[in-house]
């Protein structure tokens, strides 16, 4: 059977969701904390090569 694997977060800027108010946020680097509300980020595109 064929293995459908699509991450569609492979791009070269990675996707970083607020684990406190959960905006996202799109950036070439960890932006750190969230601009909102000062909690800590995570990035959601975690690359598997
Ligand atoms: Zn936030």
């Amino acid at each position: 059977m064929p293995a459908i694997d699509i991450d569609p977060y492979r791009a070269s800027e990675g996707l970083f969701e607020c684990v406190g108010c959960g905006s996202r946020t799109q950036s070439g680097s960890h932006p750190g904390t969230c601009p909102s509300c000062g909690n800590h980020v995570q990035n959601l595109s975690v690359s598997r090569e």
